[in-house]
């Protein structure tokens, strides 16, 4: 097993989980089978618990596992599927080791960050990379160098070091190097987070510049002197159109051939795919302009799986997909202003938790499926649009979520299996699930099959009890898992598709989910 650690310094943001990400496919182009697993340093067990408004989206896995978005990144790229193992913090590290303690197996100790929590981390480490069947396992350690929670990873990656041997391990350092004043390339940022990271034991054998221009010879000379690495290794990472354009750019900056150098690594049977998906992005001549109707709205981080795969669906179809966000309450506040929804080729409504925004969605919704306009609606998206059918097409006028409200028709209801569970973590019902799918009906010509496997996040489901009630009056349950609704769909519509699961999960570059093609396609119509 290879492995290849990338940490971060200067400041966070950088973009440090497209770096890793890229420096796997670039990997992966030359033949080499790639694993991934993003270091958390915080104490929460998982991204589950927290705010995308802070965080950015929670990225659900195959097995169900809620991670940080840079595991959807790697996936993208990478084009595998992770668990939840693949995604380590503070918290995970720490359960495991008090359970241990108290069960027993340190009897007599004293249990220390040096050695239980530090061979904690890297008995995971080297179990996930083992078990992965990769060749090269690139492990990302979140935060930026000096962040007193990443100690614990560093100090273990620093013994990493020393028990692997030298061809089997190498460190990439991303940092910045920012333009001052006179628009003058500055490298003292760069000398200052090697500096730290030297402090802590570790030396970078490449480091990727982040900048908004390309790196001047004189800057890479530089940098290269004061860190201790050829100048070969030193990587402009400067901004890119698309980061689907980094790979790419680190390919002809040189970074595969150092780092199979590095590792002694002989490249295999090349692919050709990454190269076929920048030409057809490249011979892009279409534009449309789609509205995504949400909580967050003026941050793209919370909802970054939605973004990439109108992305996917986008490059398929030869257009560029411009999305404009949308803040759901502005609505509320003035109901007219709907109209301007109009001029959107397509409206698409994402997941989400809670009251806010969803009168606003609502109304949103009301207008699309009145005005005839292409709506996809994920998860909260398509309970939605159930209630606001069942509000003005069924006469159900206060049907509402008991999630949002108390009300006489509940049309969306707790599901059953949630109604005794308290605790907030992992609850929820997640990860693949199967969804049977109607003959004939839209979901299963997008599909092309009678069944799909697509990721879950929710507590809240279509109650059974209206099922019938809404389908007299035409829309569709196309897809269904037992008694539940996962597809709900408007037949008579030009395009009115929603789920209760989440497609953009599983949508990759080259490979567009289903629902999203089948939505850009109807937009660009
Ligand atoms: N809040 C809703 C539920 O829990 C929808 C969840 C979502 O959109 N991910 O069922």
């Amino acid at each position: 097993m290879k492995y290849i650690i990338v940490t971060g310094g200067v400041m966070s943001g950088l973009g440090k989980g497209i770096t890793a990400a890229s420096i796997g496919r670039i990997l992966k182009n030359k033949g080499f089978n790639i694993t991934a697993i993003k270091i958390d340093p915080y104490i929460n067990i998982d991204a589950g618990t927290m705010n995308p408004y802070q965080h950015g989206e929670v990225f659900v896995l195959k097995d169900g596992a809620e991670v940080d978005l840079d595991l959807g990144n790697y996936e993208r790229f990478l084009d595998i599927e992770l668990t939840c193992d693949h995604n380590i913090t503070t918290g995970k590290v720490y359960l495991s080791v008090i359970e241990k303690e108290r069960r027993g197996d340190y009897l007599g100790k004293t249990v220390q960050i040096i050695p239980h929590i530090t061979n904690e981390i890297k008995e995971r480490i080297r179990r996930v990379a083992k078990k992965s069947g990769a060749d090269i396992c690139i492990i990302e350690v979140g935060g930026t160098v000096g962040d007193i929670e990443s100690m614990p990873f560093l100090e273990s990656m620093r013994q990493m070091h020393s028990e692997e041997k030298e061809e089997d391990i190498a460190f990439v350092h991303v940092t910045l190097v920012p333009l001052d004043t006179q628009g003058e390339q500055k490298t003292k940022p760069t000398q200052h987070s090697v500096k730290e990271l030297r402090s802590l034991g570790l030396q970078p054998d490449a480091i990727v510049v982040r900048c908004k221009e390309p790196l001047l010879a004189d800057t890479k000379s530089k940098v290269a002197l004061f860190c201790d690495v050829p100048v070969s290794a030193v990587i402009s990472a400067h901004d890119a159109q698309d980061i689907y354009n980094v790979p790419t750019l680190m390919e002809q900056e040189g970074l595969s051939d150092y780092l199979m150098q590095k590792l002694k690594l002989t490249p295999k049977e090349a692919s050709h795919e990454w190269d076929e998906l920048m030409g057809k992005m490249a011979s892009i001549n279409r534009e449309i302009c789609v509205a995504v109707v949400g909580k967050y709205a003026h941050l793209e981080d919370s909802y970054i799986s939605i973004n990439e795969a109108l992305k996917h669906a986008g490059i398929e179809c030869g257009c560029r997909v411009k999305i404009d966000w949308l803040d759901a309450e502005t609505f509320e506040k003035n109901p007219d202003a709907v109209n301007m929804l109009k001029k959107y080729s397509g409206i698409l409504v994402p997941g989400g938790f809670g009251v806010r925004g969803t009168e606003g969605k609502i109304l949103a919704i009301k207008y699309v499926r009145e005005h005839n306009i292409p709506y996809l609606g994920l998860c909260l998206g398509m309970q939605l649009a159930v209630i606001e059918f069942s509000r003005n097409v069924v006469g159900l006028k206060d049907a509402n979520s008991s999630e949002l409200a108390n009300t006489d028709h509940p049309v969306i209801d707790l599901l059953p299996e949630q109604e005794n569970i308290r605790s907030m973590g992992g609850t929820m019902r997640l990860g693949n699930c199967e969804a049977v799918l109607t003959e004939g009906s839209l979901a299963s010509k997008l599909y092309g099959d009678n069944h799909l496997i697509e990721r879950h996040r929710h507590r809240y489901e279509v109650n059974p009890k209206y099922i019938l009630q809404i389908e007299a009056k035409g829309m569709r349950f196309t897809g269904r898992n037992d008694h539940r609704m996962e597809i709900a769909e408007i037949p008579d519509h030009k395009f009115f598709f929603s789920s209760q699961f989440h497609p953009e999960f599983r949508s990759r570059p080259g490979k567009p989910s289903p629902p999203f093609l089948a939505f850009v396609k109807a937009a660009l119509d």
